[in-house]
């Protein structure tokens, strides 16, 4: 039995993985779950997989839990977050929380030597250096939850060090695709939200209707795969039926496929390197009749240019770059920031704090302290521009 730890396991990667776990009960054991606050939905999970210990990070909804549930443990708040990860004795800690909060369950984890199963891509995207670093240090591997790098993982296996001339990972484009800058400044939340292939959390559905979501996957797949960034590539492609291709020195091209569905990825970090027995329907290439491509739109979709950007110029900016985001996709969201707001807000945020070296964790929880600090003002300064 693997002992599995669900961290955000209220969301929709971790009720997607809860669902894969429920379908081989033999082979997995839950041993924690966590969520930010929803601490109905949370203490209902619990007693449906027989755990008897969660975190819930929201101190007034860690409360209400300890209220409503006598059965097992509620830790509290971000620490206790840290103590359900540390003492879980788990073999893998399924991170799919969102938001820069991820970070630090991941860190404890990797320290504890237990394996990530790792869909909280802010993670790598903030830390990348330091968290890869710690995984080699304690033989922990990182084994990604996330379509386009699940994909690639699984292309790369068995191929030699050294073969690989580019990796390409596909964008949806989001519900704007072909839209001109100057057609997105109205566009509202729930346009946002309506993401024509994939059903997701709120944060990163807004980030794949701005590209954000690709920037930031381009350095997931830098800091997992090893790949500079000048050969990782990004492709439209509308239908998402290609997930990622890695082109090899000798001229061939492998390409995943298969229909939308984050089941295939949490199946394949969970049961790594097992295989997951899915009921996912077969592709039917006929039905299909045609794949598109097509060159993303950096004018119209700038936050995509922003993130590379951030990503080769290196140290803090890649934090940086990422809590602004959290706090322009959170404004969008709770409709006080316009839609071309959002990277509006976060190239503020770059100018103003430039890039410094990364010395430690200590020096990303500062960056990121201060990247919301200073997106906070520059949203209140679009509000009332
Ligand atoms: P979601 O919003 O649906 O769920 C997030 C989970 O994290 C919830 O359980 C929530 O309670 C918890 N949470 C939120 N804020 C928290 C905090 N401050 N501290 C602790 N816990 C907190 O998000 P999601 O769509 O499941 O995405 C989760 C992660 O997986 C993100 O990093 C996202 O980029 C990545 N991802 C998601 C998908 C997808 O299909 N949803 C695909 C690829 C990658
Ligand atoms: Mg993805």
């Amino acid at each position: 039995m693997k002992r599995v730890l669900i961290l955000g396991s209220t969301g929709s990667i971790g009720t997607q993985a809860l669902d894969v776990i429920e379908r081989s009960p033999e082979l997995f054991e839950v041993v924690g779950l966590s969520a930010g606050r929803g601490h109905e939905q949370l203490i209902a999970q619990a007693e449906r997989h027989g755990v008897s210990r969660i975190a819930v990070s929201d101190p007034d909804a860690a409360a209400l839990a300890a209220e409503a549930w006598t059965a097992g443990d509620v830790l509290r708040g971000p620490d206790g977050l840290i103590s359900l990860v540390a003492e879980s004795q788990a073999d893998l800690v399924l991170n799919a929380i969102v938001g820069s909060a991820g970070l630090g369950p991941t860190i404890v984890a990797l320290t504890e030597g237990i394996d990530v199963a790792l869909a909280n891509k802010e993670s790598l995207v903030v830390g990348g250096e330091l968290v890869t670093a710690l995984a080699e240090a304690t033989g922990a591997r990182l084994i990604p939850i996330d379509s386009e790098h699940t994909a690639i993982h699984h292309l790369l296996t068995g191929e030699p060090p050294g073969v690989v001339e580019k990796l390409i990972i596909t964008a949806s484009g989001g519900p704007f695709r072909g839209r001109k800058l100057a057609d997105l400044n109205a566009v509202t939340v729930e346009q946002a939200l309506n993401h024509p292939t994939w059903s997701m959390g709120g944060k990163i559905t807004i980030d794949s209707a701005t590209l954000m979501n690709k920037g930031l996957e381009v350095m997931e797949a830098h800091h997992l795969f090893g790949t500079p960034y000048d050969r990782i590539d990004v492709v439209v492609h509308p239908q998402s039926i290609i997930h990622a291709l890695v082109q090899l020195c000798d001229g061939s091209t492998k390409a995943h496929l298969g229909y939308p569905d984050m089941r295939v990825a949490i199946g394949y970090a969970l049961h790594h390197p097992d295989r997951a027995d899915l009921p996912i329907e077969n592709l039917d290439l006929v039905k299909l009749g045609k794949l598109e491509f097509e060159e993303p739109d950096l004018d119209a979709f700038p936050c995509l240019r922003l993130a590379r950007e951030a990503a080769v110029a290196g140290g803090t900016a890649p934090c940086a770059l990422n809590a602004a985001n959290e706090i322009a996709v959170h404004a969008f969201l709770t409709g006080r920031l316009t839609f071309t707001g959002i990277p509006r807000v976060i190239d503020g945020v770059l100018e103003q704090l430039g890039t410094r070296r990364v010395h430690s964790f200590e020096t990303l929880y500062v960056t990121d302290s201060e990247a919301r600090r200073v997106a906070a003002e520059l949203v209140e300064t679009e509000v009332h521009a």
